[in-house]
């Protein structure tokens, strides 16, 4: 499919200035409960930020997505998202080569990092689509995608009736995503409302202005989210969704330790330096290494049923290879958590 607009341009750009994020992992010691590490110098991220799918935080939810395709793509795989192929062709340049197997050299390609990094995003896809599955046969028909990005879970999950999906993200993530499924005629399996919003603003009122109901249970998820907000972010997002949510609803996070926050410095100070020799990397430089608090805990203490459950154990669980230690995904598949959880 032909880039749409507004996005073209960025297409064209893409073939020779693709932005690619990529995930690694400095050594060091994952911290329990470490809270607000100093933040480093490097940081392409600031106060009221904005991005597109290509840019900044938002081509993250297209590198997940490649991730998501390129699983779709095994004999044997943990989810299929067919739509997030579409996404990938949509954008073009790698991350449709990549696909196509002509990108032998994409992160997401590597034996050290790629291989693991698709297997933990089909992981994560099967935790939430069950966790989602739960939920729906529990009687919840408000469901709230925090930083939906290319989630399309709206489309994939087969949603009891009278379901409305709430998608919020930032305006031109969801534009591109609108504009990529409609021109291929696809169609939600519920009541679907894109909410473009900043999470780190009133987002609780752009729910509630766009007919999400509190006094009825919902489900909440926050995957692939935390990290790109600081702190206080992370705070104002769990204190909004335990106020908004009624008796019996269900929450779902991707909850990480952060790193040692000097390997962290490092990890910032390498990728800018690198950068500035025309390589491609962006992660450290978009996310913020700080855990408000870990969020089974923050959940269990205010009268939620949360379990936590280590990345690792959960690929060991669907048959999947956990990295060692001195691999270059170890640390980070080590120091993720999924966690779902029921309020009382
Ligand atoms: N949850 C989706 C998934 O797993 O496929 C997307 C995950 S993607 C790694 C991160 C998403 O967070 C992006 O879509 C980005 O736009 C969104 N995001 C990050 N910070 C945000 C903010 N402050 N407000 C709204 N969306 C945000």
């Amino acid at each position: 499919m032909a880039c749409p607009a507004p996005w073209k341009l960025e297409c064209a750009t893409l073939t020779g200035r693709t932005i690619t994020v990529f995930i690694t992992t400095a050594r060091g010691s994952a911290r329990e409960g470490v809270t607000a590490p100093p933040r480093s110098v490097g940081q392409v991220r600031s106060e009221g930020d904005t991005w597109d799918i290509t840019t900044s935080a938002g081509s993250t939810a297209l590198f997940v997505a490649t991730a998501r395709a390129l699983e779709a793509q095994k004999p044997d795989p943990l989810a299929v998202d067919p739509y997030a192929e579409l996404f990938c062709r949509a954008v073009g340049g790698r991350s449709a080569d990549v696909l196509d197997g002509k990108e032998p050299d994409h992160p997401l390609k590597t034996a050290d990092f790629g291989q693991h990094f698709v297997n933990f995003q089909g992981a994560r896809t099967r935790y939430f689509d069950e966790y989602f599955r739960r939920a729906a046969d529990a009687g919840v028909r408000q469901v709230v995608l925090l930083a939906a990005g290319l989630d399309s879970r709206a489309y994939r999950l087969d949603w009891p009736a009278a379901t409305t999906i709430f998608e919020l993200d930032r305006p031109q993530v969801l534009d591109f995503k609108r504009e990529v499924l409609t021109g291929h005629g696809a169609k939600p399996r519920a009541e679907r409302r894109a909410i473009a919003v900043d999470l780190r603003e009133d987002w609780p009122q752009a729910l509630r202005d766009n007919g999400f109901d509190e006094a009825k249970p919902s489900a909440w998820i926050a995957e692939g989210l935390l990290i790109y907000l600081p702190g206080s972010a992370q705070e104002q997002l769990f204190i909004g969704v335990d106020s908004l949510a009624a008796p019996g609803s269900h929450v779902a996070v991707e909850d990480g330790v952060p790193m040692d926050p000097d390997d962290f410095s490092d990890a910032v100070e390498e990728e800018r330096a690198a950068a500035a020799e025309g390589d491609r990397r962006l992660f450290f430089r978009l996310v913020y290494n700080e855990q408000h608090a870990p969020a089974t805990e923050w959940f269990g203490k205010r009268g939620w049923t949360a379990v936590g459950t280590p990345l690792a154990d959960y690929l060991r669980e669907v048959g999947r290879p956990v990295p060692g230690p001195d691999s270059e995904a170890g640390e980070m598949i080590a120091r993720n958590t999924l966690m779902s959880g029921v309020k009382a």
